[in-house]
């Protein structure tokens, strides 16, 4: 069926400044990580998509390496944007990564210019775009010099193949460097984008600060621990769920002193009428430095749930203090 957009789709969304920048993000992104390859229905993947950008989602977050298999997710979206969004490219933020693993020998991996501005090539291509809207090194590489690998941003910006500069995984000193430079060569810093949920408070240690102090946003990944701080185990391990599919979340993770802390959270997010999900969401975006999180849906249910996150009720401090010590 021929797509057509929502009219009323920007009505509601609180789109949200990305640091010091120009530009707005919604408070949601969609992830096409481990959900959008060959390995699942298109038309799936597909309506999850549609009914993201209906619902006032701009930004989607992929890389070079999503699939699977790699390269599929970006296939995937780019036949959605050439066919169902494609009178929508400017209304969407399209971003991608390199930096780890995409082809063999030693250009295909980490963080040299050979590598980055290559695979930027291959994404685009892709994609079928002529840029996209973010680029970032997706991992610190600390055997190449921080000034290639931001070198190289700079030149893909320069080129007119990425709108803005990004970083993801990278720790608090490296990030006010990877700024530093960015800055000095007229490309600032967009974006940082740190793993962040209640089950990960890691970038609290200082990443967060780094972000802020270099004018940029953090947008955090894997909000919901890939699933973890929701409902989906609590009745058990169901099929086709992310710990019985994938390489990056086990069964043995679900060990008994996760499993209570879910309860206690879920029995917290139950007290204020919402779902964990949405309270976990919530909670992250909770800092005005967290531009957006971006969560990964493996169907349009899962996705329209989350979106109930951007209108909950408010986070007092008691209630922080309690989630505090649910976690505790
Ligand atoms: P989440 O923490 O949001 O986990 C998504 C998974 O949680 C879904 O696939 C689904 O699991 C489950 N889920 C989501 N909503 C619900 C719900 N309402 N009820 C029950 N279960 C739910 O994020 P991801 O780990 O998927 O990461 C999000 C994105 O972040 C990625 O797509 C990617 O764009 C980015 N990312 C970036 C990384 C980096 O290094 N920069 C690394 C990892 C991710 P199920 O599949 O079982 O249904």
């Amino acid at each position: 069926m021929t797509f057509v957009a929502d009219p009323a789709r920007y009505d509601s969304m609180p789109y949200r400044r990305a640091g010091r920048s120009g530009l707005l993000l919604p408070p949601l992104s969609l992830g096409l990580w481990q959900n959008f390859g060959s390995t699942r229905a298109f038309e799936t993947q597909r309506a999850i998509v549609l009914r993201a950008f209906d619902a006032g989602i701009t930004h989607f977050d992929l890389a070079n390496n999503y699939g699977p298999p790699p390269g599929a997710a970006e296939e995937v979206f780019g036949r959605i944007l050439a066919t169902d969004l494609k009178a929508h490219r400017d209304e969407i933020v399209v971003s991608t990564k390199a930096g780890y693993l995409m082809w063999p020998g030693p250009y295909g991996d980490h963080g040299s210019r050979k590598y980055l501005l290559s695979s930027l090539d291959q994404s685009l291509a892709r994609l079928g775009l002529d840029y996209v809207d973010v680029f970032y090194h997706h991992r610190p590489d600390l055997e190449t010099p921080l000034e290639e690998s931001m070198g190289a941003l700079t030149t893909a910006v320069e080129r007119g193949k990425a709108l803005y500069p990004a970083i993801s995984n990278y720790g608090a000193e490296r990030t006010a460097s990877a700024a530093a430079l960015l800055a000095d060569s007229g490309t600032p810093l967009l974006l940082h984008q740190p793993r962040y949920s209640l089950f990960d408070r890691s970038p609290e240690n200082g990443v967060l600060d780094a972000v802020e102090q270099a004018g940029a946003a953090a947008i955090v990944f894997s909000p919901l621990a890939q699933g973890l701080l929701t409902d989906r185990y609590l009745g058990g391990i169901p099929e086709g769920s992310r710990a019985v599919t994938s390489a990056f979340l086990h069964e043995s993770d679900l060990t008994e002193d996760v499993l209570s802390r879910v309860r206690a959270l879920n029995a917290i997010a139950a007290e204020r009428g919402q779902s964990l999900a949405q309270l976990a969401l919530q909670w992250v975006l909770r800092n005005p430095v967290v531009v957006s999180a971006i969560i990964g849906a493996s169907s349009v249910h899962q996705l329209e749930q989350n979106l109930g996150a951007i209108d909950g009720p408010e986070l007092t401090p008691d209630l922080l203090a309690a989630i505090d010590a649910a976690l505790a």
